[in-house]
């Protein structure tokens, strides 16, 4: 609901995986220096996603409806989503929520491209990036990034009995409650 596209997103982050840290990677702190990734992500990844060689790998993503016709447009995505928080918690409740999502999601998220891709510990050293416990605990266990290049697919992104996975903490959670599955 913020007007990212999610076919542009994906095509972007496959780029990223195949090309890690090496030519062609659309958003590399090795080449790029840490604050031009963690200030200006955002702008790396419009750029990729306006590149048709690049988008060519995404071209089998598909988009649902209310994808295509309502969030792919930031600003109507963008409205929808923070009308749908002032409506539901009051108007400064939901511009504070819209402020802390974009201010913060969009810096935590770049911070996990910047940062772990400079710095840290890696468990696979055969894997790009690497995995950073501060990072982890503040982006619900995103910082463990060398763990993800390992293994792209898993949403489980601790790998040892003592790196803390918030996010996967919640996943076992709604599984206690049968609200989701992961086998
Ligand atoms: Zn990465
Ligand atoms: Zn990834």
């Amino acid at each position: 609901m913020t007007g990212i596209n999610r076919k542009e997103w994906v095509t972007v982050h496959w780029k990223h995986h195949s090309d890690t840290d090496r030519k062609g990677d659309p958003h590399s702190p090795v080449f790029l220096g840490f604050w031009r990734v963690q200030l200006g992500n955002v702008l790396l990844y419009r750029k990729a996603a306006r590149d048709p060689e690049i988008m060519k790998l995404g071209e089998k993503v598909n988009l649902s409806w209310a994808e295509k016709n309502l969030f792919t447009s930031p600003l109507l995505g963008l409205s929808i989503g923070i009308g749908t928080a002032c409506l539901i918690f009051g108007w400064w409740q939901g511009l504070l929520i819209a402020l802390f999502h974009t201010v913060f999601y969009l810096q935590l998220n770049s911070l996990v491209n910047a940062y772990c891709h400079l710095w840290g510990y890696r468990n696979f050293p055969e894997a790009d990036a690497f995995n950073s416990k501060w990072v982890a605990w503040i982006t619900g266990g995103e910082g463990f990034h060398n763990n993800h290049h390992k293994k792209p697919g898993s949403p489980k992104l601790s790998n040892k009995k003592w790196e803390f996975d918030m996010g996967w903490a919640i996943i076992e959670t709604l599984e206690f409650f049968g609200l989701a599955e992961t086998k």
